[in-house]
């Protein structure tokens, strides 16, 4: 056929195939399509059109007069100099003319493929992108040894032009596929695609999955001591091990720094307690980045479908908690959903809001309770303990509201301003000639996560000037045990450093032993009140807390029995070696004004003799 009467062939199938390309035919059924069209045109030859993917290798698109087994055997093959006619077209960038297949050397590796076919020649053209890049070839198979005809060489024209319109165009939609489904900085789903298999698994005629909810681990501090950069590689590095687990099931970046994995068809408990737990050891070990050392650290709520919830939101949401709950409970750990949770959460949750507003409203002050000389009776100091107004003027300890404390934002501005308050107390007893020694303030595990403890309470004392040797710092010993990251031990050092006392609270509710005060050297012990209830009944513990207070004793720490109800039991302690108390046989906690009086007037004035006073000490506002 003349290459003029070609032309409207040729216009049509250019209309046809740009049209395919518009309607979102996929690439395979546009290049067949293509391929069929033009064989129309020239019925001689034989077409065949490859793609080639990003790692530079062959991935046949449509050869429709080629047998199945001729696309599979060029699938994966690398282009390379000497690669058969489409090959090395796609590695020169440049057109391929081989008008003998059986004696070409660039068609020696393969030449068994398309002889036995009849297929003697083959011309093939690279197809280039926009930007120069060579995204696949078109091929013409001749049965004799020719090259191509002048027909032939205005259809390739076309053709290579609309292969590479058509490549492009499922790229970008691939690309837009990606950016839609999959998150760009680990390559896992993205919430999108993870709502969607969600919906689908919970709408099934019976649904069966498992869902595990990962949140890592005190992200903000990573990017805050370490860089943004930091924090990015911790997420990409906990997403890379996610996809890496082999537990089946589609892993997801959710939200920020939060996963999920929905595994479909888990129904046990066990299941997917197991699958939590490689999640968990996938984890522990560390990866440097920018020259820091991270371990990744997770927490995993779960939940299965229809034992923890039916519906979509109800499923979800319950998932929800159980992270929530084990972020409060079992940092670093796995919590499957309860019935129970939700409610506990939500009195949390309202508890929290309430002393959040509290601290909005500087409805928080400290009141004080005396610490006293278990001989004498006398004051010589205090403990600050935080209360918070209701709205109607009721003042609320804080067991009352000791849950909010376990929220750290909440914990950490409460700690903020029982500083800025207890400072300011002390200076006006320093001003008005009241006689103290130290002052005790509670801390919290929250206020060590920022680091800055030591930092803000010397700025406040310093702001009015109240030396720090008037201050103990009392930490629980849950806190200076659950030290992951040093933050205690430099905050205490530097606090110590700087006149203040540092206390161990709650002596002998838990773990404290020996090894734990040598380790960590604090100035004060402070016996838990629960001891000293025990003390006279339970013989054992006793002996023991008595031979950890001489040793302490011995090392020069103070010890303070806390809790004190009768004489009976400050009789007792005092004969075990403890020299100092506090509690209702003396005093409850009282507010600032109340505790001026007890101060002026049952305070230890040195060098003064004076008579033991009528306990409890009544106070009178000063
Ligand atoms: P928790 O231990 O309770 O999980 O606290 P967290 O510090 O990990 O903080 P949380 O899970 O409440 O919030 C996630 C934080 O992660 C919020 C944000 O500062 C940070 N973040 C969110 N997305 C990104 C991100 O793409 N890159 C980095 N570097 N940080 C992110
Ligand atoms: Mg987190």
């Amino acid at each position: 056929m003349p290459h003029a009467k070609a032309a409207p062939r040729l216009s049509r199938l250019q209309n046809e195939i740009l049209e395919a390309i518009a309607r979102g035919e996929a690439l395979r059924d546009v290049t067949e399509r293509l391929c069929r069209r033009v064989q129309e045109i020239t019925p001689s030859a034989i077409c065949s059109v490859i793609g080639v993917d990003g790692e530079r290798r062959l991935r046949p698109l449509a050869a429709p007069d080629l047998p199945e087994h001729y696309s599979q055997a060029l699938d994966g093959i690398e282009i390379s100099a000497c690669c058969g006619s489409c090959g090395t077209a796609a590695y020169r960038g440049e057109e391929v003319i081989v008008t003998d297949i059986a004696s070409d050397p660039l068609w020696a590796p393969f030449k068994e493929l398309p002889l036995p076919l009849g297929l003697r020649a083959c011309w093939s053209s690279p197809i280039k992108a926009r930007d120069g890049r060579v995204v696949g070839t078109f091929a013409f198979y001749y049965r004799d040894c020719r090259g191509p005809s002048e027909l032939e060489l205005a259809i390739v024209q076309t053709c290579v032009h609309l292969c590479a319109v058509a490549i492009e165009h499922a790229e970008m939609q691939s690309r837009a596929h990606r950016l839609a489904y999959f998150d760009t900085l680990t390559g896992l789903a993205n919430r999108a695609q993870f709502g969607a298999a969600f919906e689908r698994m919970i709408v099934a005629e019976k649904p069966c999955f498992g869902l595990l909810l990962i949140d890592i681990d005190q992200l903000k501090l990573t990017n805050d001591t370490m860089g943004h950069a930091v924090g990015d590689a911790l997420i990409a590095t906990v997403g890379r091990r996610l996809r890496r687990l082999a537990i089946g099931g589609l892993p997801c970046r959710i939200g920020g720094d939060e996963f999920a994995i929905l595994l479909e068809g888990c129904s046990e408990a066990a299941a997917l307690r197991d699958a939590a737990h490689a999640v968990l050891s996938a984890m522990v070990t560390p990866f440097q980045h920018d020259g820091h050392t991270v371990t990744p650290r997770v927490t995993i709520g779960g939940v299965l479908s229809g034992e923890d919830g039916r519906d979509a939101v109800t499923l979800r949401q319950n998932a929800d908690f159980a992270l929530y709950h084990a972020k409060e409970q079992k940092r670093g750990g796995y919590i499957r959903f309860k019935s129970g949770l939700r409610t506990s959460i939500m009195q949390r949750i309202q508890t929290v809001r309430r002393v959040d507003e509290a601290l909005s409203e500087e409805r928080i002050a400290p009141y004080y309770q005396p610490v006293v000389r278990l001989d004498t009776a006398e004051i010589i100091g205090l403990e600050a303990l935080a209360r918070m107004r209701s709205r109607d003027g009721r003042m609320i300890a804080a067991g009352e509201f000791q849950e909010a404390l376990t929220d750290p934002k909440v914990a950490y501005r409460l700690t903020g301003q029982m500083i800025a308050a207890v400072a300011a107390d002390m200076r006006a007893w320093l001003d008005g000639g009241f006689h103290f020694q130290q002052v005790g303030l509670n801390v919290t595990s929250a206020d060590f996560q920022k680091g800055d403890l030591a930092a803000r309470i010397v700025k406040a004392f310093e702001k009015v000037e109240v030396p720090l040797r008037h201050l103990v710092v009392e930490v629980t010993e849950s806190v200076f045990l659950a030290e992951r990251n040093q933050s205690v031990a430099r905050n205490v050092r530097e606090l110590r450093s700087r006149g203040a006392l540092i206390a161990l609270d709650d002596f002998g509710t838990g773990y404290a032993s020996l090894t734990h005060l040598l380790q960590f050297p604090v100035d004060v012990i402070k016996v838990d009140r629960s001891f000293v209830e025990r003390v006279q009944t339970d013989k054992q513990s006793s002996a023991i807390v008595e031979a950890l207070i001489l040793i302490a004793d011995r090392l020069g720490m103070k010890i303070i029995a806390e809790g004190i109800e009768t004489g009976a039991q400050a009789e007792h302690v005092l004969a075990m070696g403890c020299r100092l108390g506090q509690g209702y046989h003396y005093s409850k906690p009282v507010p600032k004004h109340l505790a001026s009086d007890l101060l002026r007037r049952f305070g230890q004035r040195p060098g003064s003799r004076r008579i033991v006073p009528a306990l409890p000490f009544e106070a009178s506002a000063a």
